[in-house]
């Protein structure tokens, strides 16, 4: 079924009794040629570029909880296109432009939102490097425009402006950037790959990877084992564990992130804005909620639930920028499980079992990537190769020493 502005016509019209389920329920078949573990964007995504970019349909995408479940649907929807090394940068500069085709290509309303992404500046050095990766942004063919004082002023007169501690200096502006409705993306890409033949499964967790004579053969799961050539590891914050499964130690440490959400507001803030003294960021979703995060939880946890140190400490930074935010009430708040490498940049690669293959170590930022992760992963899964944006992002380079360290902070909580 192709969806329209006529179909939202006539089913509104006739009581939409008309829509059918978005994708299948299948009943897991014993052997396919590719397996993929994790039902969240990059899984999804994966599943559908294999089956439209490579016509490898014969896919099963095992989820252990229900799709979209995961950070997918837990994260504060940013996306945007700012990386400032080589080996980032053309990876999401790829990204940010099969974001913007991705309605389109994938008959969904994913409330794609370029409303622009403003990173403030509070210092000399910190104008410095905003200038640096500005130009690194035009350099790769991606928006940068640097703001001065007045100019934010001008964009945001709600931030607090006469703070002496840390005073606003200026900005970054990447118009490009936005947000998207993040678990919209999820089920637009389910249902992309459902329609092309892959089939999802839910409720159906893996709990072993089959190997025989170094080679992958298959997965157990709480629905019985099943057989495959290929199997790609997208469990995100999940991946140390998965990876076990198959006797690998992966470079990742998985962290809790938090987000926070107001109560319903008429619009106020039209921009991203990030806090360049404090981790702390917002925007505002589409139904008038406050959307905002900061910093991860310092120790590693596998519990995706929010507590209150963290919490108060978001508060804090959000009350110095933008005191006005005091006025609102907190409607919820939640924590997701993010998976940290050493670097802070991610991992799509081979490893040493035949025919297994990991996509992970997106920390905090893996939402933006979910189109061209699912691309590359794809990609490498079919051809055996890497796809030339992501050639850096290879497991060895924590051996050979070659990171991809573009904050200098990666897993190393204490930096953050
Ligand atoms: C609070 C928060 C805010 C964030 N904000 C942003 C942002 O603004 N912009 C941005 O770019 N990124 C952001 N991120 C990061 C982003 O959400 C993640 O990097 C990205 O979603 C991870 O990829 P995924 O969607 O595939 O993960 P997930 O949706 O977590 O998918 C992994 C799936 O694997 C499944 N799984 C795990 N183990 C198994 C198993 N054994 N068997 C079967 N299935 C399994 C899980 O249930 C899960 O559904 C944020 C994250 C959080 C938590």
């Amino acid at each position: 079924m192709r969806y329209s502005g006529l179909s939202v016509l006539k089913e509104g019209l006739f009581g939409n009794k008309g829509w059918k389920p978005a994708w299948r329920e299948p009943e897991p078949k014993a052997e396919y040629d590719v397996i993929i573990i994790g039902g969240g964007g990059h899984g999804l995504a994966t599943a559908y570029y294999l089956a439209k970019n490579h016509g490898i349909t014969n896919v099963a995408v095992l989820e252990k909880g229900y799709l979209g479940s995961g950070n997918v649907g837990r994260n504060t929807t940013i996306v945007r296109a700012n990386y400032f090394l080589s080996g980032n940068s053309e990876f999401y500069s790829h990204s940010l432009k099969l974001w913007e085709g991705l309605e389109l290509d994938l008959n969904y309303n994913v409330m794609h939102s370029q409303r622009g992404i403003l990173n403030l500046f509070h210092s000399d050095g910190q104008r410095d490097a905003a200038a640096r990766r500005g130009n690194a942004m035009v350099n790769q063919g991606d928006d940068a425009e640097l703001l001065d004082r007045e100019a934010v002023r001008r964009m945001v007169p709600y931030l607090d402006f006469e703070q002496t501690r840390f005073p606003i200096y200026g900005g970054l502006l990447h118009r490009r950037g936005g947000t998207a409705r993040h678990d919209a993306v999820a089920w637009g890409f389910a249902r992309g790959a459902d329609m092309r033949g892959v089939d999802l499964i839910q409720n159906c967790e893996v709990t072993g990877i089959d190997i025989q004579d170094g080679r992958v053969r298959g997965v157990q799961t709480t629905r019985g084992p099943i057989r495959a050539k290929k199997v790609g590891i997208v469990a995100a914050g999940r991946s140390g564990q998965v990876a076990a499964m198959a006797g690998m130690r992966l470079p990742i440490e998985s962290h809790v992130l938090q987000a926070f959400v107001t109560e319903g507001l008429k619009p106020v803030i039209d921009h991203v804005v990030t806090y360049g003294m404090g981790h702390f960021y917002i925007s505002q979703s589409d139904k008038g909620g406050l959307v905002f995060g900061g910093d991860l939880d310092f120790y590693a946890s596998y519990a995706a639930r929010g507590n209150l140190p963290m919490l108060e400490h978001v508060m804090e930074a959000g009350m110095t920028l933008m005191p006005m935010i005091g006025k609102a009430k907190i409607l919820r708040s939640w924590g997701g499980i993010v998976d940290m490498t050493p670097d802070g940049s991610p991992i799509i690669d081979r490893t040493d079992v035949g025919g297994l293959f990991v996509d992970c170590g997106w920390n905090y930022g893996g939402f933006k990537a979910t189109p061209a992760s699912g691309w590359c992963m794809a990609h490498l899964m079919a051809t055996g190769e890497p796809h030339e944006v992501a050639r850096r992002f290879r497991l060895d380079r924590f051996l050979t020493g070659h990171l991809l360290d573009e904050e200098g902070t990666g897993s190393q909580h204490n930096l953050h």
